[in-house]
C-alpha cells in the first residue's frame, strides 16, 4: 500500500481513538466499552482494503448489495454491520453475511427477518432502529410504538435482540443531539426493566459529527465514516 495513504489512515485512526478515550474519561467509562464500526459506504474498495490491514475492524455498509459484494471481495475476518435500510427482498441474501443489523425499523421487517432466519437456521443479532428525534425524514420505530408492541416484538425467537440504534437529529444544537441519545438510553433501560428473557446491551449511536456526545450518553457502538476516510487531505 502507498506509504502516504497508510500514514494518513493511521493518523486519522489514532486521532479518533484519542477522542474516544477523552470522551470516555470525561464520564468515567473505559474505551474498551466502545465498539468502533468503520462506515465504508462511500470509501473505495482499495482504501477499505488498506484500512483493514491496519485495523481489525468491524465495517458498516448501508446497502445490502454492497455489503454482500464486499464481504466476498475482502478478508473473511471482517465483521460486517448493516446500518442502512433493509428491503424485505434483500433479507435472504444478506443474512448469512452480517454480524449485526442496526436497522430493523418496523414490525413488518422484524417479522420477515425472523421468518427467513428460521428458514436459514440462523439467529442474527439485531438492533431496533428508533426515531427518537421524531424527524419525518428518519425511519425507525417511535418510542411509543416500541412500548406498545414490545410484547410482540420481544416474542420473536429467531433473532437475538442486542439493543437499540438511533441517529441524532440534523441539528447544530448539542442539547437536541444529547437529548436524543439520552432518550435512546432511557428507552433501553425501560425495556430492560420489563423484560426477563433477555437484556438489551448495545446502544448504537454517534457518527462523525456527534460521537463524543454519544459516548458521554452511553453509546456502546459508534458508526464513523467521514472522520476516518475523508477530510482536508482527502484520501479518495
Ligand atoms: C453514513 C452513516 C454513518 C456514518 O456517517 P459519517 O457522518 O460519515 O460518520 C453512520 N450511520 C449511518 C446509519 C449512516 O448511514
Amino acid at each position: 500500500m502507498s506509504k502516504q495513504i497508510e500514514a494518513q489512515l493511521r493518523e486519522k485512526l489514532s486521532k479518533v481513538n484519542s477522542r474516544i478515550s477523552a470522551a470516555c474519561a470525561r464520564v468515567g467509562r473505559s474505551p474498551d466499552e466502545i465498539k468502533l464500526v468503520a462506515v465504508t459506504k462511500y470509501t473505495p474498495l482499495e482504501l477499505v482494503q488498506e484500512f483493514i490491514e491496519i485495523e481489525q475492524a468491524s465495517l458498516g455498509e448501508n446497502r445490502p448489495q454492497q455489503l454482500i459484494q464486499r464481504s466476498q471481495e475482502l478478508s473473511e475476518t471482517v465483521r460486517w454491520h448493516l446500518i442502512g435500510q433493509l428491503q424485505r427482498n434483500k433479507v435472504r441474501a444478506v443474512l448469512p453475511f452480517v454480524e449485526l443489523i442496526h436497522s430493523i425499523d418496523s414490525l413488518k421487517l422484524l417479522a420477515h427477518v425472523d421468518r427467513v432466519a428460521g428458514e436459514q437456521n440462523l439467529k442474527p443479532k439485531i438492533l431496533l432502529q428508533v426515531n427518537i428525534s421524531g424527524e419525518e425524514s428518519k425511519s425507525g420505530f417511535t418510542p411509543k410504538e416500541v412500548h406498545q408492541a414490545w410484547d410482540e416484538i420481544s416474542s420473536f425467537q429467531n433473532v437475538e435482540f442486542s439493543g437499540l440504534m438511533t441517529m441524532a437529529p440534523a441539528s447544530d444544537s448539542e442539547a437536541l443531539i444529547r437529548d436524543s441519545f439520552r432518550g435512546l438510553r432511557k428507552l433501553r433501560d425501560q425495556l430492560n426493566e420489563q423484560t426477563e428473557a433477555f437484556q438489551l446491551t448495545e446502544l448504537s449511536m454517534g457518527m462523525s459529527s456527534d460521537f463524543e456526545i454519544a459516548i458521554e450518553e452511553g453509546a456502546t457502538i459508534i458508526r464513523l465514516g467521514s472522520v476516518l476516510f475523508t477530510g482536508r487531505e482527502s484520501l479518495q
